[in-house]
Formats: structure tokens, C-alpha cells, sequence
């Protein structure tokens, strides 16, 4: 069996959900062709198993069989490709008698994302102390991330050398705090500017595939634990297992999700999305009347801890009919 096998299961897990490895060569996950039960989420009935010299999937629910290669394209034909170009490499090396790894299609113009998309961007982290864009990202609370936030002094220009004519005309171009987007190989897919001063808008997000969802925390979050849901990728960082939509449709996303949305009782866009999200019955945080700070980011500069955070949200997650009624109040009290 090939190492490149396991390499690649193991890079597609985080789209098999309750993903674990039972054995030496046993994995176990909800099954991605039937989604497994509707009525149970607990309920995983797919395998990846040993067979001679290589690997094959089996669903004991809808018994659909399916060797490793096809899974992996059924799940995510990107990493397909690279796991068909890969095990074509290593050819040489390993040779398996009827194979079930068809030759590969050589692909060309392929998306630009790639780990070094900022290569020629400086980290936040790399500037002097004094650098006004290290100072604004110090008075945000932001220095532990600063390693992954970039400084960009010329956006439009950065923009326009990975998207041709992204900007039309580089008329007011101006620096940004870049945040990078990483998909599960932590490769940067669409990245946000923010502002430092007053430049509108605040936030632009750039796709650079313009498949991919605009979710922030991919390279991170743990999909076979819960899942906490905000808007902004800066207010993501702060919360254990939490992941940004930045305007992206979180009912794209597969998992366990509490959807945290900003504490602005008074913003009517913001309430007819509470209420959307609760009628989907969809396990929503509303934040208790005392909060005064209308993101997670603003509660952190006001001197709360991660950790009160945490409690806060866990203390003020509702579903279903206690949430309409919660829901209700909040609007209610904050709208007088
Ligand atoms: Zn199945």
C-alpha cells in the first residue's frame, strides 16, 4: 500500500464527517454518498479498508463501494487530481497489478492559490514595533495572530497581479491589513483587506477560486467537534473552533454549527437574518441584554477573556421555541 494513500484520505477527512481511524488500516466516517441517517447525527456507516494492496471504501448503510481514488474525487475532485498526479510520480517506486489508479489528466490553468500567494507581502509580525499597521493590529488585541495577517501597501496593485484588471483603475489605491483565507491544505483560496483608516468599504474579500465558498478557519477548524459560527475572520480567531462565512452561505457547510451573529439589536439587516437562521432551526447565540460591544473583537479590546467570552456564548445559545422567545426580548429591550 502506498503512503500517498493515507496522505490523501487523510486530507480529505475534513469533508467525511465523524472521520476517526479505528485500526491500522481502518477508517471509519459518516458515509458521503447517502449522508448515513438524516434522523441521527451520530450515525457513521462508512469505511476505507485494506484490500490486497490498496485501499477501498464500503457504506454498510447504502452499500455503495467505491475504491479509494473514486472517494476521493467524489468528495473533493481538486485534491483528486493532485492525488492522481502524485501516485503517477511514484510510479517508479510502487507498482500495484491493476491498479485502481486510472493515469492522470494533466490540468492547465489551474486557480493561483497556493501557500505563497503572499510571498511578497511582509507578516504583521516582521515589522518594526513602531510600524503603524503592527501599532493598529497591537490596539485591536490582534499581535498573537500577527504571523498570519500581512501588510499590503498597495491593494489594488497586490490584486492585480493575481486577477488581471481586478480594479479597473489603481486611482486611490491605499494599504490594507491582509487576512488570508486557507483551505484544508493551507493554501490561501481568497484573502480580505481590511481598512486602516477610514477607506470604504472597511472589508474587501477577494476570491482568487471563484468556486470556493468564502469560509475563513478551514485550515483549522475540527469538523467532528462543534462548530461555532461568526461574520468576521479577525472575531474568528479569538473563539476555540470557530470559523468566519464573511458573507458566504453557511448552509454550504457541513457540521455540528451554533451561529453567533453580531450584537446589533437595532440593525434590521442583522434581525431578518436571526430570524432566518432560527427558522431553519439552527442553534443561534443571542447575547444578554448587559453586552454593550456589538462584536467579539470589541469585547476583547473592552478587557473581557477569551474564556468569559466562551462562557457568554455557551450561556446564551438557544433553539427552537426558547430562541423565538429570547429573540423577541432582545429586540424588544435594545429597541427602546
Ligand atoms: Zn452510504
Amino acid at each position: 500500500m502506498s503512503y500517498i494513500d493515507t496522505k490523501y484520505l487523510n486530507l480529505v477527512s475534513p469533508m467525511l464527517p465523524l472521520f476517526k481511524k479505528k485500526g491500522d488500516n481502518l477508517w471509519n466516517f459518516r458515509c458521503p454518498y447517502c449522508g448515513d441517517s438524516q434522523k441521527s447525527r451520530t450515525k457513521a456507516r462508512g469505511f476505507v479498508f485494506r484490500r490486497k494492496a490498496d485501499l477501498f471504501f464500503k457504506c454498510h448503510n447504502c452499500s455503495v463501494g467505491a475504491t479509494l481514488a473514486n472517494l476521493i474525487k467524489y468528495v473533493d475532485s481538486k485534491t483528486y487530481d493532485d492525488y492522481i498526479l502524485e501516485r503517477y510520480r511514484e510510479e517508479g517506486v510502487y507498482r500495484s497489478k491493476n491498479s485502481p489508479v486510472p493515469k492522470p489528466e494533466f490540468k492547465f490553468n489551474a486557480p493561483v492559490f497556493k501557500k505563497n500567494v503572499f510571498k511578497s507581502l511582509q507578516s504583521i509580525s516582521s515589522l518594526s514595533p513602531t510600524h503603524p499597521a503592527r501599532r493598529l493590529v497591537g490596539e485591536r488585541k490582534l499581535s498573537e495572530f500577527s504571523d498570519d495577517l500581512f501588510l499590503c501597501p498597495s491593494f489594488f496593485k497586490f490584486t492585480n497581479t493575481l486577477i488581471k484588471n481586478k480594479f479597473s483603475s489603481l486611482g486611490g489605491d491605499h494599504p490594507r491589513l491582509m487576512i488570508p483565507f486557507r483551505n484544508e491544505k493551507g493554501e490561501i483560496f481568497a484573502y480580505q483587506g481590511r481598512a486602516f483608516g477610514d477607506e470604504k468599504p472597511k472589508y474587501i474579500t477577494i476570491k482568487l477560486d471563484e468556486d470556493a465558498n468564502k469560509i475563513f478557519g478551514l485550515d483549522k477548524v475540527d469538523k467532528s467537534k462543534p462548530i461555532l459560527v461568526v461574520e468576521g475572520p479577525l472575531d474568528s480567531l479569538f473563539l476555540d473552533n470557530c470559523i468566519a462565512m464573511a458573507g458566504a452561505d453557511f448552509n454550504n457547510f457541513d457540521g455540528d454549527l451554533t451561529i453567533i451573529f453580531d450584537n446589533e439589536p437595532r440593525n434590521k439587516e442583522i434581525c431578518k437574518q436571526i430570524e432566518k437562521t432560527l427558522k431553519q432551526g439552527r442553534r443561534v447565540v443571542i447575547w444578554p441584554d448587559s453586552m454593550r460591544h456589538k462584536d467579539i473583537n470589541d469585547m476583547i479590546i473592552a478587557g473581557y477573556t477569551k474564556e468569559e467570552i466562551q462562557q457568554i456564548i455557551t450561556d446564551n445559545t438557544f433553539s427552537g421555541a426558547a430562541a423565538q422567545l429570547r429573540f423577541a426580548e432582545w429586540r424588544k429591550i435594545n429597541a427602546q
